[in-house]
């Protein structure tokens, strides 16, 4: 028993991370359009007719952009809350609606629960998604973090979060003020400082891999939210650790009980 996950791409061009086990397969935001998606998902073999459910985060566009062709092309249902549904407008027919903080099963072998984040002018949340007694988390577009947070992800085994911006290069940066007050506020996205301080908090011994996204390509670079990142998590953590960019599918990490046999058959490979 493992659960997969797939980055198809990250940014803001548009997100989606695929979780995968045995039986279920559900996408984590839909920010693509229906062309994109289904390339991405035919470049690994897999039908978008075969998702089981898709889960919003928040209704800005490269999130939660793409749900709504999944629900008309392929009849997906979407799983969102209220707010993310209207801006949306979605089909409420094919829309499960969930609050913060509600466990919801998929199937019989996946949970997610939702946990609220500061991001300004949505309703966002981040995912902790379990199977089989372990856990990993899907965190993006945050301003801040906040405890009920740090206690959700604390000890997952996988963590994919956003280092959005390097301080110095945003500060430096061309964007006018008012944008880069927007982009650092409490509402807005973290910076690899920020992210780093988060995952010192939350990563354990369990903690084998991390995956840095939605690197804003003006204001960071790869080599920059790693290099912070591990400044912080250095004496903690041992797993790996990747950058997701616009260009996925790519970095599967498996959870679970049986990840070694996987690894080692090259499913790992894509
Ligand atoms: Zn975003
Ligand atoms: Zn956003």
């Amino acid at each position: 028993m493992s659960l997969s996950i797939t980055h198809l791409g990250s940014g803001s061009s548009g997100n989606s991370t695929l979780l995968m086990t045995e039986n279920t397969r559900i996408l984590v935001d839909q920010g693509f359009s229906g062309k994109k998606l289904e390339k991405k998902l035919a470049s690994m073999g897999i039908e978008v007719e075969t998702i089981d459910a898709v889960f919003i985060s928040h209704h800005h566009g490269d999130h939660g952009g793409g749900a709504g062709i999944c629900q008309r092309k392929w009849n997906l249902q979407v799983y969102c809350n209220e707010r993310t549904a209207q801006e949306l407008d979605l089909d409420f027919q094919k829309t499960t609606l969930f609050n913060s903080l509600d466990l919801i099963q998929i199937n019989d072998d996946i949970c997610v629960l939702p946990v609220p984040v500061p991001h300004s002018g949505s309703e966002n949340v981040g995912f902790v998604v379990s199977h089989d007694g372990e856990r990993c988390a899907v965190i993006t577009d945050l301003g801040s973090f906040t405890n009920e947070l740090i206690q959700h992800v604390r000890g997952c085994e996988h963590i994919s979060i956003e280092a959005n911006y390097d301080e110095r290069r945003l500060r430096l940066g061309p964007y006018p003020q008012s944008l880069k007050d927007r982009i650092t506020g409490s509402g807005g996205h973290l910076s690899n400082d920020q992210t780093g301080e988060f995952l010192q908090r939350v990563v354990t011994e369990q903690t084998r891999s991390i995956t840095l996204t939605h690197l804003s390509q003006r204001n960071n670079a790869p080599h920059l939210a790693e290099s912070t990142v591990l400044y912080y998590i250095d004496e903690i953590f041992e797993g790996d650790i990747f950058i997701s960019g616009k260009n996925g599918p790519e970095f599967t990490h498996f959870i679970g009980k049986n990840r070694g046999e996987k690894e080692k058959s090259g499913i790992l490979i894509l």
